[in-house]
């Protein structure tokens, strides 16, 4: 109990800093949580926007270090700039609005316990020892594996299926983000309501790639092809079965209503 007091209390403390000097915010512990690589095309343009307004060159696959949303001291505040890359984007980036590098990123996911750094495009004395927990959206990634990926690494191509989300939130270094703490200085989401000048960058939705596209028609067209063996199915069941017809007819209303939406969003798609 004592010693586990005593580390509480000697936590080292994390200084995330700008290049240029102008911003910083101090974490109340340095030590990172979770390690996770990115291959979203968010974080490959807005690396791109920064490098455009004189910030680090964009890293192909960035990596993402987790800590506890608990920021004891900002410097420089009037030089932060707050960006989304648009309105309904999930994730709230710091940046300095002189040398743009990247301070923190906030994101919903984070139940307001997490704080996101990049260490390829900000300047900060944390511990990084922490073992890669997963690579992430790797469907928007386009270049080739390379010899140094860590093979044993979860890879989530999107977060598409339920099943995917959960897998993700099940990862070991994922699942303590949820526990509730009592910050000692100011969680990152309060911060950013504080500082109250979110800027948007108007970002488009995702260019997908070509294939990216091919494969969910692909998905698409299969989950049609079912529906529509269902209906037939549900038909044969209807013919034969008095006890079963009520049943079978509200799953067949469920299932045209589903054809119907996908015909609405893709167009009339032949199930042959
Ligand atoms: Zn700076
Ligand atoms: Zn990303």
């Amino acid at each position: 109990m004592t010693q586990k007091r005593l580390g509480e209390n000697s936590k080292m403390r994390g200084k995330i800093q700008c290049f240029c000097g102008a911003c910083s915010i101090t974490l109340a512990d340095h030590e990172a949580k979770c390690y996770i690589r990115c291959g979203c095309s968010d974080c490959r343009r807005f690396a791109e926007y920064t490098h455009s307004k004189g910030g680090l060159p964009p890293v192909p696959l960035p990596r993402l270090f987790y800590f506890k949303s608990d920021i004891l001291t900002i410097k420089g505040k009037e030089s932060i700039k707050v960006l989304k890359v648009r309105a309904n984007g999930a994730s709230t980036r710091l940046c300095c609005n002189r040398c743009y590098s990247v301070l923190a990123v906030d994101h919903p996911a984070h139940w307001g316990n997490v704080l996101m750094i990049m260490p390829d495009y900000c300047r900060h004395n944390c511990d990084l020892t922490r073992p890669l927990s997963a690579y992430i959206h790797m469907s928007e990634f386009d270049a080739e594996e390379d010899a140094e990926w860590e093979p044993y690494a979860p890879l989530f191509e999107s977060f598409r299926f339920r099943r995917q989300r959960m897998q993700y939130d099940l990862l070991p270094d994922r699942i303590p983000w949820r526990d509730s703490f009592r910050p000692k200085g100011m969680r990152l989401n309060d911060l950013i309501k504080n500082l109250k000048k979110v800027e948007v960058l108007g970002f488009s939705e995702d260019r997908k790639s070509i294939s990216d596209l091919e494969e969910q028609i692909e998905n698409l067209n299969r989950e049609i092809r079912s529906v529509n063996n269902q209906m037939i199915l549900m038909r044969e069941i209807v013919d034969k079965s008095e006890l079963k017809k009520s049943k079978a007819q509200s799953e067949m209303i469920s299932l045209s209503e589903k054809l119907l939406y996908y015909e609405q969003k893709f167009g009339i798609i032949k199930s042959s």
